[in-house]
């Protein structure tokens, strides 16, 4: 393996792209699926001493790793007797399919909020601004709260799809996330009373920040289920 891919930070800083990725990047496997895909993608699973399983969101923590895809086919078929593969010795009344997914969900919630703080300088807040910024010749995260309203939502979308129209390269393309949290939650976080729309340009960690929003969406889909 050479040394610049092993530390992971490619020299001059890391572009966010959002279309098509600019280089390979490590795979790993679905420990319950089997499916390879690029690490990032994956959410890294370290278990501890007590054998109790821990979501690690920096993929740095010590101990051994395993990777969960948190795609929808695999989170259903998801359960205590699933994880075991993760610790041989489990020992079988240990509940943790549950708490795990409590636990990821909570760790996704903080994160969010960390990166949306970290973000707060370039948002690009409220229906207008937003709309202004899809004129914009760069890849853009356009985040809506979860009770933004329809028209407000159907208008995003058309200026996007248009947006996309317009640009012939994927990286330059938009995408529309919707936060789990509200207008009032996301004011919060970003220094407003209430936010229903941001977008966020590409000089931001947009990647993380939409991989976090899908599996916060994904582990709530799978619980409502139940
Ligand atoms: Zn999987």
């Amino acid at each position: 393996m050479n040394l610049s891919l092993r530390l992971g930070k490619p020299v001059g800083g890391s572009k966010v792209n959002l279309g098509l990725p600019r280089k390979k990047h490590a795979e790993r496997t679905c420990f319950a699926c089997r499916k390879v895909q690029d690490k990032r993608h994956l959410m890294r699973l370290v278990v501890d001493e007590q054998g109790v399983i821990w979501p690690d969101l920096s993929a740095k923590l010590p101990g051994r790793g395993a990777y969960l895809c948190l795609e929808e086919h695999c989170l259903k078929k998801m359960s205590d007797k699933r994880l075991r593969v993760l610790r041989r010795d489990f020992s079988p009344q240990l509940p943790q399919w549950d708490v795990l997914q409590m636990r990821m969900f909570d760790m996704l919630s903080q994160r969010l909020l960390q990166l949306l703080k970290g973000m707060k300088r370039g948002a690009v807040i409220g229906r207008d601004a937003v709309m202004h910024q899809m004129w914009e010749k760069k890849p853009l995260l356009v985040l809506l709260a979860s009770d933004a309203g329809d028209a407000l939502v159907r208008q995003i979308h058309d200026a996007v799809q248009k947006r996309t129209q317009r640009e012939a390269t994927p990286a330059r393309g938009a995408t529309i996330m919707t936060s789990l949290l509200d207008a009032q939650a996301l004011g919060a976080v970003l220094g407003r009373k209430k936010i229903s729309v941001v977008a966020f340009f590409e000089d931001n960690p947009l990647q993380k920040l939409q991989q976090i929003c899908v599996w916060q969406q994904r582990l709530k889909a799978v619980a409502c289920r139940r």
